[in-house]
C-alpha cells in the first residue's frame, strides 16, 4: 500500500483546524503544531470565577458557510451547535442621544428610520437589495474561488462584475446614495470594523455585511463561540488529526524549491510532504522564512486596526445592556482618521459591548454579568509614540461615561470584580499577529482577490497558507472558505505533482 501523504499545519486557529480536518478526510496524515496551550487562536475563550468570555469573535454570521464545513468533515452542524438568533442584532447609540435597534423586523425598521429621515426606509430597502447583489456575486465569483493568474482575476468576464460590486467606490460615500442623515450612513457602515477597516477606505462592496446580518441573521452558539473550535477540533481528531500544543515553530527549513522541515524551539525538525501556514501570513514570511525582500514588501502593505479589550467580571447584572451594543463616536470620520492614519485612539472612541449572558445564562454566575468591551485603535507603529497605558485609561473612562449617559449605568466601576485587558502588544505576543493588527492584512481594493497574498508560496511549492491574511480574507466564515480553497488547491496540485513524478519516473525507467 502507498504510504499516506503527510501534512504539517502551523497554527491551530479556525483556519488550521478546518484545513486539517479536510485534508485528513481526504486521506492525509495530518499534524497540527500550535504555539499556545489550546486551539482556537483569536477565536478563543477566557473562563474565570464562573465568568465565560469570548476572546475575539462574538458574531456568528453566514451560518451556511459553517454548515458546509461541518458537512465536508462528514458531520451536521446542528448536531454540534445550538445556535440562537440574536434579534435585534444590535442596539446602536449615537453621541447626540439617538438610539436605533437594527432588526430583521421590517415594520420596526421602517418606524425607526422614517423618524430619523423621511424616505429613509425606501433607501434602506434599496441598500439591502444592493448588499444582496454584492453578497451573491462576491461569494460566487470572487471570495469562494481560487485565482490562478492576474489575467483570470481581471478577465473580461470579471471586470464588469468588479464594477457591479462597486469595488472602486468607498463604502461610506456610497451610502450617501441611500441616506442623507450622517447617523444613518454611520449605522450602515460601522460593520466594516468587524473586518478591521475604515468605512472611508473599505470598498462599497461591503454593504454585503448588512445584507447578511439582516437576511441570514446574527447567531450565537450556546456555550459561546468557542463551541465552534471545540467541536471542529474533536471532529478533526476523530478523523485522525494529531494536535501538538505549547510548541511554537521557530523557523522553516528550505531548499531552493521546497520547505524541508519545521524547526521547533528545541531544534527538533518535523518533516512532511506539505506544510500549511495558518499563523498570520506576514509573520510567517517575516519570522519563519529566509526571504527578507518579500517580508519587507508585506510589512509595507495596509493592515487592519487593532483593539483594546476589557473583559469584566461584574457582581451585578445590567439588563439595559443588550447582547450586542454599539456606541458610535460623535465625530465619526475623525475617529477613523485617528485609528487608520495616526494609529492611535480617537479623542471620542467608538466601542462595542458584548453581554453573552443575555442569551446564554451560563456565561455568568447567577445574578452577575460578563462584559466584553472592544475599542478599536491603531495597530503598532514603531515610528510613533504610542502610550498604551494612557490610551487604555482613556478608553476605560469613555466606556464608563457613555454607559452612564446613555444607559443610566452609573455604578459599573464599583461592581467590577476583575478586569483582563488585551491591547495591540497582547495580540502580537499571544498570536504572532504582525503589528498587533487584530484582523490581519487589510481588505482594500489592492489587497483582495488575486491581489491578496496567495494561498501557496511562489517559490516553495509545498508551502500553502490558510487563514485571515491570505485569500479570501478575515472573519470566521471567510477563514473557513480559505481552508476550503487551500485544501482544494492542495488536492489539485499535489495530485498533479504526483502525476508528474510518476510520468517522470516512467520516462527515466524507459531511458534506462
Ligand atoms: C477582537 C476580535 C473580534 C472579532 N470578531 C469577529 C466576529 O465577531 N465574527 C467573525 O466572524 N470574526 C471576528 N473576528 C475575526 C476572526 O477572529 C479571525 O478572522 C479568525 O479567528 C482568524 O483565524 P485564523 O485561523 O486565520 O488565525 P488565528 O486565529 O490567528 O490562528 C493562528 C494560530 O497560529 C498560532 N501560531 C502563531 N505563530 C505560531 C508558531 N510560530 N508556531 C505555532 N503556532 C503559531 C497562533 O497561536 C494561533 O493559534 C474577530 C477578531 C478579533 C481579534
Amino acid at each position: 500500500m502507498k504510504p499516506k501523504l503527510t501534512a504539517l499545519i502551523i497554527g491551530a486557529g479556525i483556519g488550521g483546524i478546518a484545513t486539517a480536518g479536510r485534508l485528513a478526510r481526504q486521506g492525509y496524515d495530518v499534524t497540527v503544531i500550535e504555539k499556545n496551550e489550546k486551539p482556537g487562536g483569536r477565536c478563543n475563550q477566557i473562563i474565570r470565577d464562573g465568568h465565560r468570555f469570548d476572546l475575539g469573535p462574538t458574531l456568528f454570521l453566514m451560518p451556511e458557510v459553517f454548515a458546509e464545513t461541518y458537512a465536508a468533515l462528514g458531520e451536521r452542524m446542528e448536531d454540534h451547535l445550538d445556535l440562537r438568533r440574536i434579534d435585534p442584532t444590535y442596539k446602536v447609540y449615537f453621541e447626540d442621544g439617538l438610539q436605533l435597534q437594527l432588526t430583521a423586523d421590517i415594520g420596526k425598521m421602517q418606524a425607526q428610520l422614517e423618524q430619523v429621515e423621511k424616505g429613509a426606509f425606501g433607501g434602506f430597502l434599496r441598500y439591502i437589495a444592493e448588499g444582496n447583489q454584492h453578497y451573491k456575486i462576491s461569494l460566487e465569483k470572487f471570495v469562494g474561488r481560487n485565482f490562478k493568474s492576474l489575467l483570470e482575476y481581471f478577465s473580461l468576464g470579471n471586470l464588469p462584475l468588479l464594477f457591479r460590486l462597486k469595488a472602486l467606490k468607498k463604502h461610506f460615500a456610497n451610502t450617501g446614495k441611500f441616506f442623507k442623515d450622517e447617523r444613518l450612513k454611520a449605522a450602515f457602515t460601522f460593520q466594516n470594523m468587524y473586518l478591521g477597516l475604515s468605512p472611508y477606505d473599505a470598498p462599497a462592496t461591503y454593504s454585503l455585511l448588512q445584507y447578511t446580518e439582516l437576511a441570514d441573521g446574527v447567531w450565537y452558539p450556546i456555550g459561546g463561540m468557542y463551541r465552534v473550535i471545540e467541536t471542529l477540533t474533536a471532529i478533526a481528531e476523530k478523523l485522525g488529526v494529531k494536535f501538538i500544543y505549547n510548541t511554537p515553530v521557530k523557523k522553516l527549513d528550505t531548499d531552493r524549491k521546497r520547505v524541508k522541515g519545521a524547526v521547533l524551539e528545541d531544534e527538533r525538525v518535523l518533516s512532511a510532504d506539505i506544510f500549511v501556514g495558518n499563523a498570520d501570513l506576514p509573520y510567517i514570511y517575516n519570522s519563519l522564512l529566509p526571504d527578507r525582500k518579500t517580508a519587507q514588501k508585506l510589512d509595507q502593505k495596509a493592515y487592519t486596526c487593532s483593539t483594546i479589550m476589557f473583559y469584566w467580571g461584574v457582581d451585578k447584572t445590567y439588563p439595559q445592556i443588550a447582547h450586542h451594543n454599539v456606541f458610535l463616536a460623535g465625530d465619526y470620520k475623525t475617529s477613523f482618521e485617528k485609528i487608520f492614519d495616526e494609529h492611535s485612539l480617537p479623542e471620542e472612541p467608538s466601542f462595542y459591548i458584548h453581554a453573552p449572558a443575555r442569551t446564554d445564562r451560563a456565561a455568568a454566575p447567577e445574578g452577575q454579568d460578563t462584559l466584553y468591551v472592544l475599542v478599536p485603535v491603531g495597530h503598532l507603529d514603531p515610528s510613533r509614540t504610542q502610550d498604551w497605558d494612557k490610551m487604555i485609561e482613556r478608553a476605560r473612562r469613555t466606556v464608563f461615561e457613555r454607559l452612564a449617559k446613555e444607559m443610566d449605568v452609573t455604578d459599573l466601576e464599583e461592581h467590577i470584580k476583575f478586569e483582563i485587558v488585551y491591547q495591540p502588544d497582547t495580540w502580537l505576543e499571544r498570536f504572532n499577529l504582525q503589528k498587533g493588527a487584530a484582523f490581519g492584512l487589510s481588505h482594500n481594493f489592492w489587497q483582495v482577490g488575486y491581489l491578496r497574498p496567495q494561498n501557496r508560496h511562489n517559490l516553495y511549492k509545498n508551502l500553502y497558507f490558510a487563514g485571515a491574511s491570505t485569500h479570501p480574507g478575515t472573519g470566521l466564515p471567510i477563514v473557513l472558505l480559505s481552508a476550503k480553497l487551500t485544501t482544494e488547491r492542495i488536492l489539485t496540485e499535489v495530485g498533479q505533482y504526483n502525476e508528474r513524478q510518476t510520468a517522470q519516473s516512467a520516462l527515466t525507467a524507459a531511458q534506462v
